[in-house]
Order: structure tokens, then C-alpha cells, then sequence
């Protein structure tokens, strides 16, 4: 029973958009701040979702050939320190385990930041041949990077993800491969979580510590501001060369693998309710949402209980036979208009209202919640409202792209004078992408970022245009890129 509910109102989107998601990721119920700084709690309602987006990005990604394994949280401070960029780029966000068992360590251990070092070192001990190649492997799991600021899911010390990496016999493979996993999850972020990406590669200031080249997906937040979804690692042979994964080729000469890694992490969620979420609360898209349908009976006297109630039951039933994930609001004590506001806040894609007068009539009401006012109700015959609701629910997870995919639209610009991006950008709030011709100089990369903190998200791949000239320096340049203000 709701004993103790929140009737605080959710600051407006428009009015603070920080504070906005944090009341929705609270009153949703997704996620919570944990005793340790830096750290957060999944609530059920929150790791439902990543548990759907568990199970089907894991069958995509095993689709590939890639296979589950799983390595331990501790790895060895040296190893660390055997590529360069590598330990350069974690060793300010480690934490660093010194003492077990009451006493101080040999050698002190790091909690992962992420796997590279551990699996790579096994990976040298696996790896003889071309014939073991490629050695393709996924994990899921979490890792540790000292932070000591919390936003929930976007930014913590512990955080969940998978984490891909793979071994090949040759740079073009690896390379086709570092792109399928790219693909794989644009794919995934698009269809299923229904937010449409800017895909491209990193400039090299942007890159993984370690990686010859890093690709991306970014979304644009519903404040105007960049979120990284996942990204893909083009490791070259660095991490081979450190680590001695070497193999006999073909022709029995010794040579270095070629290698990949690529994540995504519970960021996602972070993104659902930024691109998704209104003043109402969260809005899920149908595939990833933990309820899909709710079922709110509708009574006033207690005479019309029981069969509303009966009604109400064997509707969730036949939605649930039909593998459709599916709550029945038997609350009592609680209005209608109470119900109704819970759920939206919930962001539950598909509400049916249930009453005597649409049992008289063999009729139910469906509430999308992605559309408001008169538009967003309709009416279904009861002996149809499996087939209506899956209908719907398909209807819905389209409308929610299409919805983002016009903000994401509406909010990407072209300039041609720094000035004019300048003035985009400056302030505080987002400022969406600006899509510029950058000559690809780090110098000139760094004016933007220091004048009006937008980085570079992403140059997108095979770009065929004429080239134009730098913003900033006016020389010339071959690519376009996507700067924006990010999370
Ligand atoms: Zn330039």
C-alpha cells in the first residue's frame, strides 16, 4: 500500500532541468542515492529496465559470435601500468585496494575501471594460434572510477555495463569489427530504446585512453545537451604489444593480434529519461518499459466491485497470456485520478480504465502515454484488446522516436562563422549540436572547448563533401563535426 506518498510537485522540465530529473528518477522509483558518495541504488522499478536491455543487447551482441565470460573486480596495480595512455588516462579514478585480511598487500590492487589489462593478460595465455583467432569476448558487470559527484545513473563511482573485447588475426578484421559493434548498438539504442543517435568516430582528444580510434553514439537530452550511449574501440595492436598476445599465422610467422573493446552502461537509463520524460514523469518505450500495461478498474459503489474487479482480472489475464507485461491496479483506498497520475510518473506506455458502464458496453478506455489530452485516449472492444494493445504498444514505441527524433532535428545546426556558434553555445543550457568543418587541429579544438565548453562528439565516417573551412582557423578542412555541451 502507498502509505507514505509523495505529493511534491516534480520541478518543471523547462523551469530546472536537473532538478527535473532528479525528482523523476526518484518519485519513478528507478534509483536512489546510496550511503557511499559517489554511489547509487537500483531500485526495482529501474533495474527492470536494464534487465531488459540486458536481454536483448546480450542476444544481439552473442549474434556476432561473441560469447559471455567473466573476470574478477581485482587486477593487479602493474598491470595497469603497462600501456602508457592507458594508466595515464585511469589512474587519477582508481580505487586502489591495499590491505586484506588485515594486512598491507605485496603487490596493492586496483578495482576495475574497466577490463582491458586482466582480460588482455589472459588473452596472451589463450592466444597460440591464428586457428584460436578471433577470440571474441563479452562481460557483464560493474566497474570503479573514483568520482565523487553523483548524478544519478550518468555519473557515479560504480556504475553497471558490458564490456566487449575481442583478439583478430588482422587489422582489417578488427576494424570491421570495432564498426559492427557500432552498428550493433545504434541498432539497439534506436529500435529499442526508441532514441535516435549522431553516430560517428572521436577526435583524438576525445579517444579511449589506449585506443588507436574510438567510435560513438550520441543522443541530444531534452535540455539541449550531448549524452555518449556507448562507444567502440579501434585498439590497434597496443594492448597486444604490452601484453604479448602474439599467435603463428598461416605461414608460422609470430605476430601481434589486432583488438577491440566496446561498452555501453547503465547510462542508458539515464538517457530513456532524458529524451523521453515530461512534466507528468517518465515515458517508456514499450520494449524496455518493466510494465508495459496497467489495468485501473474504475468503481463508485461497492456493489459494482466485484464484477469490475472480475473483469479487470480477466482483461490482465489474456494481456499477460499474450506475453505482454502486465499490472492490475487493485489498490484500494486510492482514486482514479490518483491511479492515473502514479502511473504516468511510472511511465507506463499503455493505461486501460475499466468501469460498469464500459463492461455494459463491451467497451474499454486506452490512455497512451505518449500523447496528451483527447488524443491521447481511445476506445476497444473488450474481445479485442490483446490484439488492440499490442497495436497500440507498437504505435507507441514509434510515436516516442518520431517525437525525438524531431527534437534531435530541431535542435542540430550548421554554422559557418565562429561567432555565430559561439553565441549558440555560450550560457548556460544546452545549445544542441552544431555541426562545423573543424581542420582537425587539437589547438583549434581546445578554443571551442575553453570558449564555450562544447567538445567534440563525433565526426561522422565517409564523408564525401568538398570540404569547407575551419570555423576557428579558416583553413581548410575536409570533415564536418558535431560539437555540443555534454554530460
Ligand atoms: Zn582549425
Amino acid at each position: 500500500m502507498p502509505e507514505k506518498q509523495d505529493t511534491r510537485k516534480v520541478t518543471p522540465r523547462s523551469q530546472d532541468f536537473a532538478e527535473w530529473y532528479n525528482d523523476i528518477v526518484q518519485r519513478a522509483e528507478l534509483a536512489d542515492y546510496s550511503p557511499v558518495r559517489g554511489c547509487m541504488v537500483f531500485r526495482p522499478d529501474g533495474f527492470a529496465i536494464w534487465e531488459a536491455i540486458q536481454a536483448e543487447l546480450d542476444r544481439r551482441i552473442k549474434r556476432t559470435g561473441a560469447r559471455n565470460a567473466y573476470f574478477p573486480v581485482l587486477i593487479p596495480m602493474s598491470f595497469l601500468k603497462k600501456e602508457a595512455k592507458h594508466v595515464e588516462g585511469f589512474a587519477p579514478e582508481v580505487a586502489v585496494v591495499t590491505h586484506g585480511g588485515g594486512k598491507e598487500l605485496e603487490e596493492p590492487l586496483v578495482v576495475r575501471p574497466t577490463s582491458e589489462t586482466i582480460i588482455n593478460h589472459m588473452f596472451a595465455q589463450w592466444i597460440h594460434s591464428h586457428r584460436e583467432l578471433p577470440m571474441m569476448l563479452n562481460q557483464w558487470c560493474n566497474v570503479l572510477r573514483w568520482e565523487m559527484r553523483t548524478r544519478l545513473f550518468l555519473r557515479t563511482a560504480e556504475f553497471l555495463w558490458q564490456e566487449g573485447h575481442t583478439a583478430h588475426a588482422t587489422r582489417e578484421e578488427a576494424e570491421r569489427e570495432t564498426l559492427t559493434m557500432l552498428e550493433v548498438y545504434r541498432g539497439f539504442v534506436e529500435e529499442y530504446l526508441a532514441i535516435p543517435l549522431i553516430v560517428g568516430k572521436k577526435s583524438a582528444a576525445e579517444r579511449f585512453p589506449g585506443a588507436e580510434e574510438t567510435y560513438t553514439i550520441e543522443a541530444l537530452m531534452g535540455d539541449g545537451r550531448a549524452l555518449q550511449c556507448g562507444t567502440s574501440h579501434f585498439l590497434g595492436q597496443n594492448f597486444a604489444k604490452a601484453f604479448e598476445i602474439k599467435f603463428l599465422d598461416e605461414s608460422n610467422q609470430l605476430r601481434f593480434a589486432w583488438q577491440t573493446s566496446w561498452g555501453v552502461s547503465t547510462r542508458l537509463l539515464g538517457a530513456v529519461v532524458m529524451v523521453h520524460g515530461d512534466d507528468q514523469g517518465l515515458r517508456l518505450p514499450p520494449l524496455v518499459a518493466g510494465t508495459q500495461v496497467v489495468v485501473v478498474p474504475i468503481y463508485r459503489k461497492p456493489e459494482e466491485e466485484a464484477a469490475v474487479m472480475a473483469s479487470a482480472r480477466s482483461i490482465a489475464e489474456a494481456l499477460q497470456a499474450a506475453d505482454l507485461r502486465v499490472q492490475l491496479d487493485s489498490r484500494e483506498g486510492l482514486t482514479p485520478g490518483f491511479k492515473f497520475n502514479d502511473w504516468e510518473m511510472r511511465g507506463v506506455p499503455l493505461r486501460i480504465e475499466l468501469g460498469p458502464r464500459d463492461i455494459a458496453s463491451g467497451e474499454l478506455v486506452f490512455a497512451r502515454r505518449d500523447l496528451k489530452g483527447a488524443e491521447a485516449k481511445s476506445k476497444a472492444a473488450i474481445s479485442e484488446v490483446t490484439v488492440r494493445a499490442k497495436t497500440v504498444l507498437g504505435q507507441i514505441q514509434k510515436s516516442l522516436f518520431d517525437q525525438a527524433k524531431a527534437a534531435l532535428a530541431s535542435q542540430i545546426r550548421e554554422f559557418d562563422s565562429y561567432s555565430a556558434l559561439r553565441k549558440q553555445l555560450e550560457g548556460e543550457g544546452g545549445g544542441g549540436f552544431a555541426l562545423v568543418y573543424w581542420c582537425g587541429e587539437p589547438a583549434c579544438e581546445t578554443k571551442i572547448r575553453e570558449e564555450t565548453r562544447a567538445t567534440c562528439r563525433a565526426i561522422p565516417i565517409g564523408q564525401s563533401g568538398a570540404g569547407g573551412k575551419c570555423i576557428v582557423c579558416g583553413k581548410s578542412a575536409a570533415d564536418r563535426a558535431y560539437f555540443a555541451k555534454a554530460y
